[in-house]
């Protein structure tokens, strides 16, 4: 097919280009998609070429605190101190690279966490419905199209019904476009193709049919040279939080550095020497491996939670995860199993329970049932998008859950679907949408023409005229039938109405105004058991100060009545209908004091996020519907079900549950919390060691003494040590129960007053520790080499009796103190040999200048890490956490 063949599809009769591509009705046969593939290839576009690496690196090296060190390798290297200058442009460098392979680590394990979210278009092929991944698409397919999927290829359309597409990725054009199947002229424009759906565009209500014309690069999209954009990694509030420091202290480092020079030659030090110490201050100062051992802890969470089954999208996601104050869910296949049966069929003839649980045409009605019972059973298959099939001998549903259960009810009454859909075939149809609430189909009988309604019972009543029963028409009362839906919605049953009319002819364009004049059949009792975790789980996060909010398109009885099941509090249910009588003061507090939401619809959602998080909630908010995906992005976090959420959806969320339950959630923010701490805890260890060092060294400089420790052994402390020891605290276990705590007060920072305080005890005791070795050492005798090594020495043990102390916010004993984390250890351990490689190793000795310390230096050296170890311990114990 040459390019000019592929720019008609639109102006051709739908038939006739399903014939062209040899499509028959059921589907192609795998055989057929086989040959297909071969020929057309698969439906996918080239991969965007990223930035170039080089370019990604050079990035990494604009920072403020780089440049810094660029200055003081620069004045260093002035000054003719080689190995200095060497060491801090190592150091530099080693900066640019750590970030830049964690950038790159952290790209792959989002488009890895992409790749486990794959796109699944639905389509026929040997004459059932199948979901295939976008990929696997070829001409002549044909595709079924609902609100709320991504278009996977280019279709000429067969069959649509109130379908529209937002095409703004292809057009720019932000209304959705309505379509048809009616030929357009050949002259039309893209925007005007109203016959053809295009690959890349989202249907945003309705639902069609369409044939495949083209795919991959042949696709309108992929000749415009779109590409599939590479994952992008967005810094999380915390890192730019840093950032914004990270500048500040760059500035406020160069003013001292400065200011401090000319005290320094004032206090008796030559030149060049006040300038190697303004660097070193500079250097000591800023926090170099702070930024690794922050991107790994997150890496680190990120991977936690894929394991629970929350994948997250976004690196910031699991940061706010950890502060989320309030979880709105929706009930149906969240915190209900979204496994649907019928157990009970109410007619004006009388009520009778459904026997057999399950989609298997096993079970029947408890007594012999009377009413209109085949006019039931025909509405049930007839209006209606599911069908039931078995895999590996489980029955299930292909499509609503809600309609699979009405069609085991028909089995039940002795009626299959297939001979009746074949023998009674659908002319038009309105779909099912969560603002209507019901559904129409008209099929051909004979040569009469059925009208098949099914719906929320209050929708579907305000449409009939009469009741039917076993023996005819009567007159309808809508207060029995009333009662009758609430007696079955007080169970948590969720209730459909059927309901039927012989008209003349199918309209051509169905509208909502040709459903009237019914004749109203039965009611629906469908039961929908909870998820046996759900329970335990609202539990959870009302112990964690989380309050959970259920959001529901169903009646306000079965809503109420799962609520109270699920120990749900806040009294009553709040309708949609009285959420649109509240201002948004008055829904501001309605808000909060409700917990069960009931008829609402995705802009219900929207204005209740808007209400709780100007509240100044962290609000979480599951959905899966392609109207959900604005009150998705609204909220704080937006969580989608991997399973049987839209494509619109999960594109919204930021993270997605690969299993669909409402537990996950819970555990996600479980972990999110453990990431929050781990962090905070790296903070606070990483602190004191800059502190301490900047102190040495400005007090060295405002006394005119030697430098105890210089530039480059600054860095080894705050690039190797630091990091080395650091980094296992990503790997800390939980400290308590973490789900019995408050949430995380936005307002508040960081750290508490508590642990700053804490952190300044241990810099004060570091600082210290650092005057005593060097003065011990230069006073026994020891070069400045060896007296410098004992300090850098002490300085590290100190640091590895603090991050013992620093594995516990709160209280705790040392025996906790010292167990419970192998990494630790290791880390411990790790550091510990470097350390004596450190003082041994010739390569150091030249390098760093270093010098082998005498064993009662290494005493020394141990004495201070014990000393800080003990300090921090008793520290916990005079003033214990809150
Ligand atoms: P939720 O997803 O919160 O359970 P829905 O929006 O799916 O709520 O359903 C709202 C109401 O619409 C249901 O109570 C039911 O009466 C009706 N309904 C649900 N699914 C269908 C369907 N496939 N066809 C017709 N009516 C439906
Ligand atoms: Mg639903």
């Amino acid at each position: 097919m040459d390019s000019l063949d592929q720019a008609v599809w639109h102006a051709e009769n739908g038939a006739a280009v399903a014939a062209q591509w040899q499509s028959p009705a059921g589907g192609l046969s795998e055989a057929e998609v086989a040959v297909r593939l071969q020929r057309h290839g698969l439906n996918h576009l080239p991969q965007a070429p990223g930035k170039p690496a080089w370019r990604r690196l050079l990035a990494q090296f604009h920072n403020p605190l780089i440049y810094l060190l660029f200055a003081a390798a620069l004045m260093t290297g002035l000054l003719g101190d080689i190995s200095d200058t060497v060491i801090i442009l190592l150091a530099a460098l080693a900066n640019g690279l750590v970030g830049f392979i964690q950038e790159g680590r952290a790209e792959t394990a989002l488009a890895a966490v992409a790749r486990l979210l794959p796109a699944q278009a639905v389509v026929w092929r040997e004459g059932s419905r199948q979901s295939v991944p976008f990929e696997q698409l070829v001409p002549g397919d044909r595709v079924v199209l609902e609100a709320g999927e991504r278009v996977a290829a280019d279709l000429r359309l067969l069959e649509a019904s109130e379908l529209t597409i937002d095409e703004s990725a292809l057009t720019g054009e932000s209304l959705a476009v309505s379509k048809t199947t009616e030929p357009v002229a050949r002259e039309a424009p893209l925007a005007e193709r109203r016959s053809m759906a295009y690959s890349g565009t989202t249907v945003a209500t309705g639902q069609g049919i369409g044939v495949v014309v083209a795919t991959g690069i042949h696709t309108e999209l992929g000749r415009i040279g779109a590409l599939i954009a590479a994952v992008e990694v967005v810094p999380t509030p915390l890192m730019q939080a840093l950032d914004r420091l990270g500048g500040r202290l760059s500035l406020l480092v160069t003013l001292v550095a400065l200011l401090a020079l000319p005290i320094g030659v004032l206090a008796g030090l030559p030149w060049a020497e006040a300038i190697l110490a303004a660097v070193a201050i500079a250097v000591a100062a800023i926090p170099e491996g702070l930024p690794a051992v922050m991107s790994i802890t997150l890496a680190v969470g990120v991977r936690r939670m894929a394991r629970r089954r929350a994948i997250v999208r976004s690196l910031p996601a699991v940061e706010t995860l950890g502060g989320v104050s309030v979880i709105c869910t929706d009930k149906t296949g969240t915190l209900t199993r979204n496994e649907m049966s019928v157990v009970e069929l109410v007619t004006a003839d009388g009520q009778w329970s459904v026997d057999g649980v399950g989609y298997a045409p096993v079970g029947h009605l408890a007594t012999a049932a009377r009413g209109p019972l085949s006019d039931i059973a025909r509405v049930a298959v007839l209006c209606n998008d599911a069908s039931l099939a078995q895999v590996e001998g489980e029955w299930c549903v292909l499509g609503d859950p809600t309609e699979g259960a009405l069609l085991a009810l028909a089995s039940r009454l002795g009626q299959e679907a297939a001979p009746l859909r074949q023998t009674q075939p659908r002319l038009a149809v309105l779909p099912f949408s969560a603002e209507r609430q019901w559904m129409a189909s008209w099929h051909q009988v004979g040569d009469r023409v059925l009208l098949a309604v099914k719906g929320a019972p209050e929708r579907v009543f305000e449409r009939c005229i009469q009741t039917a029963t076993a023996v005819g028409v009567q007159a309808l009362h809508t207060d029995d039938w009333i009662r009758r839906q609430q007696g079955l919605a007080q169970q948590g049953e969720r209730v459909l109405a059927l309901a039927m009319a012989w008209v003349d002819a199918a309209p051509s364009q169905p509208a909502m105004t040709d459903v009237k004049d019914l004749s109203l059949l039965a009611l629906t009792g469908i039961a929908d058991p909870l998820r046996s975790e759900s329970i335990d789980a609202v539990a959870r996060c009302h112990g964690a100060g989380i309050s959970v909010k259920m959001l529901t398109g169903d009646h306000a009885l079965t809503a109420g009545a799962i609520a109270g099941k699920l120990g749900l509090r806040g009294a009553s249910v709040l309708t949609g209908d009285d959420i649109d009588q509240l201002d948004d003061a008055a829904l501001a507090k309605a808000a909060q004091q409700h917990s069960v939401f009931a008829r609402t619809t995705a802009a219900h959602k929207l204005r209740l996020i808007g209400a709780l998080r100007g509240e100044g909630a962290t609000v979480a908010m599951t959905g899966d519907g392609v109207n959900d995906a604005p009150a998705l992005k609204s909220a704080d976090i937006g969580v989608a079900m991997a399973g049987r959420g839209s494509q619109a959806a999960r594109e919204a969320a930021q993270i997605a549950l690969a299993d669909d339950h409402f537990a996950t959630i819970a555990n996600a923010v479980e972990e999110g919390r453990l990431v929050f701490d781990n962090l905070r805890k790296a903070l606070l260890f990483l602190l004191p060691a800059n502190f301490a060092q900047a102190v040495v060294v400005l007090a060295a400089l405002l006394t005119g003494s030697t430098l105890p420790i210089t530039a480059g052994q600054v860095l080894w402390v705050n690039l190797v040590v630091a990091v080395l020891l650091g980094l296992p605290l990503a790997f800390e276990p939980a400290e308590g129960d973490l789900m019995r705590r408050p949430p995380r007060d936005r307002q508040q920072g960081l750290v508490e007053a508590r642990l700053i305080w804490r952190t300044l005890l241990v810099s004060l005791l570091l600082t210290l520790a650092c005057f005593a070795m060097f003065e011990w050492q230069r006073h026994a005798g020891a070069n400045l080499a060896t007296a410098r090594t004992a300090t850098v020495n002490a300085l590290t043990f100190g640091l590895i009796g603090y991050l013992f102390g620093s594995r516990k916010l709160g209280s705790a004993s040392w025996r906790e103190l010292l167990g419970g984390n192998v990494w630790l250890w290791r880390g411990v351990a790790a550091c510990a040999l470097l350390q004596v490689l450190f003082s041994y190793l010739p390569v150091f000795h030249q390098l760093l200048g270093t010098a082998g310390i005498s064993l009662t230096a290494w005493a020394g050296v141990l004495m201070v890490g014990i000393l800080v170890f003990a300090s921090v311990t008793l520290e916990k114990r005079i003033w214990p956490a809150a």
